[in-house]
């Protein structure tokens, strides 16, 4: 039966010491184990964007005095984000410096192809290879929403096991999925890279979370919490229900609860009254950029987070120039038609989109795009050289 256990109000060390504790009973003096961290974007350390530097300390702290053959700290950031530049914003390259524990971008370790077992989506994949070298995996993400995903936890962290732009393939995916009422490509594509890369624990930050706009553009979440378990989708099940929502309202978890068969009945929490700590997430879905930013309209037609990450930083920095300027549409993502480009000043973004170009719209180039030449593209209301 799988138990997750949670913690709350603790210090994060402390807490992802003990919940470590509560699920490793192997001997790790013959192991080598990679904390697999979420640090797919850059930014500051402990605010929901990346996990928690304290979390990771604790963890290093609890194998170490296992006696652990060999511990890695890595992540691969989203394509357009320096790896090792994330995880030193997140503080997470410091912690491993201070507690002599090698940090690195996976990415670095190599590239392995892997056959996908009944891959439903994809049949093979690009991987990182150290994942595949070490003995044990432990998912190490940080509580977040997610705008295509509903969620990212710790099934979907291990996306960040794909090699470099492969990232981006479960984003690109040019064939109908099986049941659309059950979920879109991506989230197909998450139980296919299951099938290979499923973690072996999970310690789970929920310290510092994040709502609404994620995975880059929400707030902050307060929970102060960490959960663990040796079964990441069962701490992924008990994780979304401390985020107020219901147990099957994530695709790709309840997919993957489908083909894993797991029963929700048989999850045990420790403790048993841990939903007195649950709080009501707003959704990815729930927000609505148009509301902040009117002008320029945006229509994502299935750009990867990357694209997305280029979008959240437009609107950061330069929403003002456009407020009352004249109207334009911005078209994100690869599922893009002829229908979205009807119509008033429109700029292609990325190079997803570039099979739309022609009839005078504007295009701007990049994968991911950069944010400064989204805005010098609608300035200019045609495709720009450089
Ligand atoms: S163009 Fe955008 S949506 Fe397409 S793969 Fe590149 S970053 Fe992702």
């Amino acid at each position: 039966m799988p138990d997750v256990y949670v913690f709350q109000g603790g210090e994060p060390a402390r807490m992802a010491y003990e919940a470590a504790e509560r699920i490793f009973d192997e001997d790790a003096s013959v192991l080598s184990v990679l904390l697999k961290v979420n640090t797919g974007f850059k930014g500051p350390a402990a605010s929901g964007l990346c996990t928690h530097p304290e979390v990771v300390r604790g963890l290093i702290r609890f194998f170490r005095d296992q006696h652990v053959k060999k511990l890695y700290v890595g992540d691969s950031s989203i394509v357009g984000v320096d790896s090792v530049e994330a995880l030193k914003s997140a503080g997470i390259w410091d912690v491993c410096a201070q507690e002599g524990v090698e940090c690195l971008n996976l990415d670095d370790s190599g590239m392995e192809e892997r056959e996908i077992p009944g891959g439903v989506m994809v049949q093979k994949l690009k991987m990182s290879r150290l994942p595949f070298q070490v003995d044990r995996v432990v998912s190490v993400p940080v509580m977040k929403t997610h705008m295509y995903a509903g969620v990212t936890l710790s099934v979907k962290n291990m996306k960040g096991c794909l090699y470099q732009k492969d990232k981006t393939r479960l984003h690109r995916i040019n064939q109908a999925p099986p049941d659309i009422r059950k979920g879109k490509c991506l989230d197909y594509g998450i139980v296919d890279l299951m099938k290979v890369c499923y973690p072996d624990y999970v310690v789970m930050d929920a310290v510092v979370a994040m709502e609404g706009f994620g995975p880059s553009g929400g707030p902050p979440v307060d929970m102060g919490m960490v959960l663990s378990s040796k079964d990441a989708l069962s701490a992924d099940l008990t994780a979304i229900q401390l985020m107020g929502m219901a147990p099957d309202a994530v695709p790709h978890l309840n997919l993957l609860r489908e083909d894993r068969g797991l029963d929700l009945a048989d999850i045990r929490v420790h403790p048993a009254d841990y939903l007195k700590w649950r709080r009501r997430f707003q959704l990815a879905s729930e927000h609505d950029l148009h509301l902040n930013y009117p002008n320029p309209r945006v229509v994502d037609r299935g750009a990867c987070s990357a694209c997305h990450a280029a979008m959240v930083q437009f609107f950061r920095y330069h929403h003002q120039e456009y407020e009352n300027g004249p109207e334009a549409t911005l078209i994100f993502g690869g599922d893009a038609t002829e229908e979205d480009c009807r119509g008033g000043r429109v700029v292609l973004v990325g190079n997803c989109t570039a099979r739309l170009r022609g009839e005078g719209r504007a295009f701007c180039k990049g994968c991911p795009p950069v944010p400064s030449q989204i805005a010098r593209t609608i300035d200019a209301g045609v495709t720009l050289d450089d």
